[in-house]
């Protein structure tokens, strides 16, 4: 892969990762603001509950994200950045552009989707 074209994806992540942060401190400020407001009406109480577990969920999610361009910044220092983690192929230029922390090529991306929804299809049959 063209060195310029590492440079770029490398900004980008880092930008990525800055927006997540600033996103996380804004999202738990929002959340620390609930819990200091109090629940004024017992009958609020569980939107309250609900929104708290929203707001959790979503910087977990982010959380999550920001190790991901972690890991993508390493595969930069490491000269392993662009290959697909499950056959070792190159991931398409394209591709990285608009996902730049993907680990996998096009076609493994879709099998491991395809397992990972059997599997929690049949999960969701055991309960
Ligand atoms: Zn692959």
């Amino acid at each position: 892969m063209r060195r310029e074209k590492i440079e770029k994806i490398k900004k980008d992540l880092l930008d990525m990762r800055e927006q997540l942060w600033i996103e996380i401190k804004h999202k738990q400020g929002e959340a620390a603001e609930l819990r200091d407001a109090g629940v004024p009406d017992p009958g609020d109480e569980g939107t309250t509950e609900d929104l708290r577990d929203f707001l959790h969920l979503m910087s977990d999610s982010k959380r999550e994200q920001i190790l991901e361009i972690d890991e993508a910044l390493d595969r930069i220092q490491n000269g392993t950045y662009g290959i697909c983690e499950e056959c070792g192929g190159e991931i398409k230029i394209k591709r990285l552009e608009i996902q730049p922390y993907t680990r996998y090529c096009v076609s493994c991306k879709e099998e491991i989707e395809k397992r990972e929804s059997r599997i929690s299809a049949s999960e969701q049959g055991k309960i």
